[in-house]
């Protein structure tokens, strides 16, 4: 059993998709709803509330600090920026876990890297505002270079922390977690649950989100 869809659960379920061929049952649950493309509204407010946790403020039990991240069908993918690194060695040699090498890691990373379309931007979709940022960090005497993305038909819309509206950013809803779905004895279903109050605001908008908003979803294999 899977629980989330996010980064990590979304991707652990498309490498075990394949073992249902063996009679393994594999089962995804995902306490967040899922969205349809034209959930994506990019306005803040609603989808602030109809994304995140807390809409964003979810706060420490010592009250200290406030945590933003999704919840939904693919996790914080879903609003995450799309930035893709593959941490250093010098990252992972500091973390010192028995059992993560970084040649090992880096291997893995360049397969997600790939099925998610991960790659730098071409100069002519870098705005004016990091152009000036690369401009002043190299006067400045800082080496700059850019972050590659996992963006696919990117429409520069700078909503990528509202889901992106152009269905443009590869997170674990548009690539892992159709792959797992597609396996052909798998598929997703979805449960009904209250509807929280932060999501009740697409709902009053009369968007399609209404129906999907309501419901949690799960993948399992059809079987035995
Ligand atoms: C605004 C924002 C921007 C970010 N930008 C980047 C970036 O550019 N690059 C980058 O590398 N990282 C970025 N991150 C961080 C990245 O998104 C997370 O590190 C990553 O998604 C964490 O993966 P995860 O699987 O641990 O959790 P998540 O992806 O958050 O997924 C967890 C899922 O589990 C579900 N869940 C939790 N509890 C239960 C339960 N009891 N039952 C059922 N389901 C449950 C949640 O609803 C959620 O959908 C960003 C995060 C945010 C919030």
């Amino acid at each position: 059993m899977v629980i989330g869809s996010g980064a990590g659960g979304g991707t652990v379920a498309q490498e075990l998709a394949p073992l249902v061929r063996d009679g393994v049952r594999v089962l995804v649950l995902e306490k967040g709803p899922r969205f349809a493309d034209d959930d994506f509204t990019g306005r803040e407010l609603e989808m602030a509330d109809a994304l995140y946790q807390d809409g964003g403020a979810f706060l420490t039990r010592d009250g200290t600090m406030t945590l933003a991240f999704a919840s939904a069908y693919g996790g914080s993918t879903v609003v995450y920026t799309g930035t893709s690194l593959t941490a250093p060695a010098r990252v992972i040699h500091a973390w010192d876990v028995p059992g993560i090498d970084h040649a090992d890691l880096q291997a893995r990373s360049a397969k997600y890297t790939e099925q998610n379309n991960v790659h730098l931007l071409d100069e002519t979709l870098i705005n004016d505002n990091n152009r000036l940022f690369v401009v002043g960090g190299r006067n400045a005497g800082y080496y700059v270079e850019q972050f590659p993305v996992n963006v696919k038909g990117c429409r520069g819309s700078s909503l990528c922390n509202l889901g992106c509206p152009n269905q443009a950013k590869q997170g674990t809803n548009r690539v892992q977690l159709p792959r797992a779905a597609s396996h052909p004895t798998g598929r997703w279903t979805s449960a009904s649950r209250s509807d929280p109050p932060g999501r009740k605001a697409l709902r009053q908008s009369g968007r399609r989100a209404t129906t999907g908003c309501k419901r949690t979803s799960s993948w399992s294999p059809v079987g035995p």
